[in-house]
């Protein structure tokens, strides 16, 4: 503080590094070893925030995707899935509790290869992957009581997203073990790293070789995977576009699938609603993990008579967030996983102004390197704005305003996503009222961004079909 001025800076309490050593060069996680690609082929991953590489990956294809099928068939034939489940619990929960131990290096690896603050990922990101396994090895010797068979499903090919890489990575392989599958998991190109380190994870819990298999590449490895006749089961979390060509290519295999896209939530904020609440929900809505969030609370919908007053304390607390250094561990916001992804952002954001909805961030110093985006509010905007109806999966918030339940319903509802939702009042009987109108597969209630590996996640519409989490996840990986 110096002089007049009245406001404290914080200090920088950067997070330490060095508890992950990241090694220049890494192979595919193939039959329980680490290889180089057959062709030798690679890619690098970059560090968001500065554009820096962090590494060399392997890129798989079509030779090592069929070798990674191979030995996941083989591991399913002989070791797991005639393994009893009481026996694959305990190497679910070693893995469970070595993703707790080794709980920091995981967050640092996660904020450094995504771009993520390190409170998300040691908050968030790393204790909810670990309680996924926890909570899918208690089911291991229990699935009879699940309701859906107890007959595993074979050999899973799973493909995930870059916004969650480790948390997604957890959500496919923690069920698919429990049920007795064998999986090829394949991360998202930009963000293969603690994918990678999970396989170690894999290694030191013992793991019997083949169980997990991971290959790293983008799109092509991806459809080598899916597209491969001994995979029995595809799970896909990733944009509604490259699902339905998964879902055409899959047409008429007889392939099990589940498909988790993308998102375009409400966030309803009625009159008689707790404001500071809401407001904290909105900004959590919005901007945890710069919005890259599949069920990102994007459209805030306010009730006319508060909406002034609201949009007011909003802009407040948003002038309170802190952008910039992942590892700094003060950081709100951190770096746009990457360049394609801020173009993206910056494409759609710029059509919000030209179709006439007005633009606002708070005072915000964007660093020089790597790629960021201020948080953005829109208000003006209309049903008809490209950004009340895409996916921006940025921190780009659209307002809209209604005057009634009714029309709440109608405008939360005209979307062809449904993944989630959430609803702010004080009137219990308003929220079950609203929770069954709203096309959503989740409604939260003056909250938002629950997250809890007993309770089923999952869309309908263009957000998808299947659920991930709880009992019904299950269902998934089990043959009745
Ligand atoms: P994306 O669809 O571009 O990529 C997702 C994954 O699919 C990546 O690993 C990618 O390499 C792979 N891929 C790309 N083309 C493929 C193909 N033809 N065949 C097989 N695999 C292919 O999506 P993204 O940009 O990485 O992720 C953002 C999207 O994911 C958003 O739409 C978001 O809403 C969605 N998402 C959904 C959930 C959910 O649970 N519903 C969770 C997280 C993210």
């Amino acid at each position: 503080m110096t002089g007049t001025d009245t406001t404290w800076e914080y200090a920088p309490a950067p997070q330490e590094q060095g508890i992950v050593a990241i090694k220049p060069h890494y192979g595919l996680f193939v039959n329980g070893e680490f290889a180089p690609a057959t062709d030798g082929r690679t890619f690098s991953t970059l560090n968001p925030a500065t554009e820096e590489p962090l590494a060399e990956v392997a890129l798989a294809g079509e030779a090592d995707v069929d070798r990674a099928v191979r030995a996941a068939r083989t591991a399913f034939d002989r070791v797991w899935g005639p393994m009893p489940g009481a026996q694959r619990a305990k190497y679910i929960y070693r893995i469970a509790r070595l993703l707790a131990e080794r709980a920091r290096e995981f967050a640092v690896l996660e904020s450094l290869d995504n771009g993520k603050p390190i409170k998300e990922s040691r908050d968030v990101d790393v204790p909810l992957a670990s309680a996924h396994f926890f909570y899918h090895a208690g089911w291991a010797d229990k699935l009879e009581y699940a309701g859906y068979g107890s007959t595993p499903v074979g050999v899973a090919g799973q493909v995930i997203p870059w916004n969650f890489p480790l948390l997604m990575a957890a959500w496919k392989l923690a069920p698919a073990l429990a049920a007795g599958n064998t999986c090829v998991l394949k991360p998202a190109e930009t963000t293969p790293l603690t994918a990678l380190l999970l396989a170690e994870v894999c290694q030191q819990a013992g793991l019997p070789e083949g169980v997990v298999n991971i290959v790293t590449g983008a799109g092509e490895t991806g459809a080598a995977l899916v597209g491969h006749p001994d995979v029995d089961k595809v799970a896909f979390t990733g944009s509604t576009e490259v699902g339905k060509e998964i879902l055409r290519s899959a047409a008429g295999t007889g392939k099990k699938l589940t498909m988790e896209l993308g998102g375009k939530a409400a966030n309803v904020v009625f009159e008689d609603a707790p404001m500071e609440g809401a407001v904290e929900g909105i900004v959590n809505g919005i901007f945890f993990n710069q919005g890259h969030v599949c069920c990102a609370g994007s459209r805030l919908l306010v009730q006319e008579s508060v909406a002034d007053a609201l949009l007011d304390r909003l802009r407040r607390r948003l002038g309170t967030l802190r952008l910039g250094d992942p590892l700094d561990k003060n950081t709100d916001i951190g770096a746009i996983n990457s360049r394609q992804q801020l173009d993206k952002i910056r494409e759609l954001s710029d059509s919000g102004e030209a179709e006439g909805a007005h633009r606002w961030s708070p005072p915000c110093q964007l660093p020089e390197r790597g790629y960021w985006f201020a948080p953005t509010v829109f208000t003006g905007v209309s049903q008809s704005h490209r950004i009340a109806r895409e996916e921006i999966f940025g921190p780009v918030l659209s307002v809209l305003t209604f005057r009634t339940p009714e029309e709440a319903v109608a405008k939360a509802n005209n979307t062809p996503y449904g993944l989630s939702a959430g609803v702010w009042t004080e009137k219990g009987s308003r929220i079950l009222w609203l929770a069954q109108r709203l096309r959503a597969g989740v409604v939260w209630a003056n909250t938002y961004n629950r997250f809890d590996p007993a309770s089923p996640f999952g869309g309908y519409r263009e957000s998808g079909f299947g659920r991930e989490g709880g009992r019904h996840g299950l269902e998934a990986y089990l043959n009745a």
